[in-house]
């Protein structure tokens, strides 16, 4: 299994790893920054490069290991490559996932309204909660309640856990832990420090920003219905 450095640090643009496996299209590393696509996070795009060429990554899933694919004829197996991932994709990704931990903590806080599901894009996210309808009024507290963590500039950090210990001190209903697979036993958590203590504490595998300030405003730009007692929020992120 590839070393999945990007559950570690959060800000390396670019890294040097070996060609494990060469197939077709694809390509696995023995260590690797690239974001796999996953809980709604798109996967990070950027390039592999030895001293006389350079591939395009354009998608990296996580199965059994983690697969670049990449343009071209891959790099043979025990190739040195140096990684080097889209900035600026990565970096927007980061702040918009993060700004999701802020929306379902407060939706579940403020409005006992459970995250469903969520998708991020590069120029906008969507969440589905469980809830019969936000009003404008509604909508315009989440939105100033998400900036103004923001605006107070908290810490963010991780650290993994292993599974009995998660169990037993996460929150259920942030994390349904009993959904991932038995294969798990060691969990990645995530905390968003608040005004007195911690604010969020969920297991998540996605990238955080270290502060919250580093997110930017946030902009709630509209809701719709996702079905029967749920909720679709649409946001931007500055
Ligand atoms: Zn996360």
């Amino acid at each position: 299994m590839t070393d999945a450095l990007y559950l570690d640090s959060s800000d390396t643009r670019r890294f040097e790893a070996t060609v494990e496996r060469s197939l077709d299209d694809r390509v696995v590393l023995d260590r690797t920054h690239f974001y796999p696509e996953g809980g709604g996070q798109p996967a990070d795009h950027g390039t592999l490069a030895t001293d006389d060429r350079e591939w395009t990554v354009t998608d990296v899933q996580k199965s059994d290991t983690i697969y670049h694919r990449v343009t071209g004829e891959p790099p043979a197996e025990g190739a040195v490559v140096t990684g080097a991932i889209d900035a600026e994709r990565r970096d927007t990704l980061t702040r918009y996932h993060t700004a999701q931990h802020l929306l379902s903590a407060i939706l579940l806080d403020e409005y006992d309204a459970p995250t469903r599901g969520n998708q991020i894009y590069t120029d906008y996210a969507r969440l589905d909660a469980a809830y019969d309808r936000f009003d404008e009024t509604d909508l315009a507290d989440i939105e100033a309640q998400m900036n103004a963590h923001v605006e107070a500039d908290r810490g963010v950090r991780w650290y993994t856990l292993d599974r009995e210990t998660a169990e037993s001190e996460l929150d259920p209903e942030r994390t349904r832990i009993e959904l991932l697979p038995e294969s798990i036993t060691e969990l990645r958590i995530v905390e968003i420090d608040g005004e007195d203590g911690i604010f969020d504490r969920t297991a998540c595998a996605g990238t955080h920003v270290e502060q919250t300030g580093d997110i930017g405003a946030v902009e709630i730009t509209e809701r719709e219905s996702a079905g029967a007692g749920e909720e679709r929020i649409r946001f931007e992120v500055e």
